[in-house]
């Protein structure tokens, strides 16, 4: 097992333990990409779970007005708007074809869990500041269990394990008090050390086999326990919203294509104005421009951040901390020859410790994002 290190964070940005809600936007926008198409026409009404394209369905009731050019953590060309009309009608999912399932949860579902010995539920935020995975676990835990229980019941799984960090003391607690009911289930408390929470890493630190052994994450068995116990396709999700730009850091459960901006103007209080925007974690995330800002399901987390602590790139010193650090072994300050890059771009895992290590502040993000044209 690779040497992993414990990130240091700011300990004075605590997020809220009671997550809010912001459920009843008055619009929606439904990421379009290059591959789907559109399934109704303006001025239709959709029901919550209508499919609006070959990949997506609305997570509202309401009309649709048109394609608008906005910007997401998706790759899409277009996003689809839809009018809230408030009345939360919700089609009869029974009767429909599930195929607009996330792929994740149709793995829990599908044969391949048939051939698995090992079920893992992995609710590790891996990021600073980030505890969605975490608040997801702790929001559904008896109905996580029941679900785990029935899944085993069905594919009669050697493991079934579910994987927490020790200083979650809130989930250890509920759990432990479930767990009596579920012999089956073992928890597992794993120390706060970064990258615990990637597959490649978690399996290692459990001791289990790839091939063996299906991970989930405890978002997408969100989505799986929505499919598979209540027959309806996932309309909200979790993000955590937090930073120490920001008064109230919390975590919200939203609906799925909410503008961010409608969300910080209902429910977050500034400290500061000079502030930096980034999506999907300080380590592995990108800065971002909220103005047309869509949160779409793979979005976990917004951090906001004092811009004027935003560290500057110096010169190398060639100290190797980087390459100490890397849990791939790389050597990141040689990225910039472009023959290395390509090389071992492939190896690279994306997940910052190269950047967070570097004594001068040395930014690698920027070879990455150029090599996606970002
Ligand atoms: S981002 Fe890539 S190069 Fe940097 S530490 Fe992680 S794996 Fe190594
Ligand atoms: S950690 Fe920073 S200063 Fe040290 S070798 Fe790597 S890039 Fe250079």
């Amino acid at each position: 097992m690779q040497k992993l290190i414990e990130l240091k964070k700011d300990e004075s940005v605590l997020v809220s333990s009671i997550p809010e809600k912001y459920l009843k936007p008055d619009y929606v926008y439904i990421p379009i990409k290059k591959e789907d198409k559109l399934l109704v026409n303006p001025h239709e009404k959709v029901k919550i779970g209508s499919d609006v394209s070959t990949t997506s369905i609305s997570p509202i009731s309401g009309i649709v007005k048109s394609l608008k050019k906005m910007s997401s953590f998706d790759d899409a060309l277009y996003y689809l708007e839809i009018e809230n009309d408030f009345e939360e009608q919700r089609i009869k999912e029974g009767t429909k074809k599930r195929k607009f399932l996330p792929e994740e949860a149709l793995k829990v579902l599908s044969s391949e869990l048939k051939n698995k010995k090992n079920l893992v539920l992995n609710a590790i935020d891996d990021e600073l500041y980030v505890v969605t995975e975490n608040f997801y676990l702790f929001l559904y835990y008896d109905v996580f269990l029941e679900l785990l229980d029935d899944l085993d019941n069905m594919f009669h799984l050697e493991h079934i394990i579910v994987c927490v960090k020790s200083n979650s003391s809130e989930n250890i607690s509920n759990l432990m008090s479930d767990l009596g009911m579920y012999p089956h289930i073992e928890l597992k408390m794993l120390p706060n050390l970064y990258l615990l929470g990637k597959t490649e890493f978690l399996l290692s630190y459990l001791g289990l086999n790839e091939e063996n052994t299906v991970v989930v994450k405890a978002s997408t068995f969100y989505d799986a326990y929505n499919t598979l116990k209540r027959d309806r396709c996932p309309s909200d999700k979790l993000i955590t919203i937090s930073g120490n730009a920001i008064k109230n850091p919390m975590v919200i459960q939203c609906k799925i294509g909410v503008l961010l901006k409608d969300i910080l103007n209902e429910l977050i209080e500034f400290k500061e104005k000079d502030v930096l925007f980034i999506a999907g974690g300080l380590m592995q995330g990108k800065i971002i421009d909220i103005a047309n800002f869509v949160v779409t399901s793979y979005l976990d987390s917004i951090l906001i951040m004092k811009k004027e602590e935003a560290k500057v790139s110096l010169n190398c010193l060639k100290c190797g901390a980087c390459h100490d650090v890397c849990p791939k072994g790389l050597y990141p300050n040689l990225f910039s020859d472009p023959h290395y890059f390509e090389q071992k771009k492939n190896i690279c895992l994306k997940c910052g410790l190269c950047s967070y290590i570097c004594p001068v502040y040395i930014n690698f993000n920027k070879y990455w994002r150029k090599d996606n044209n970002e």
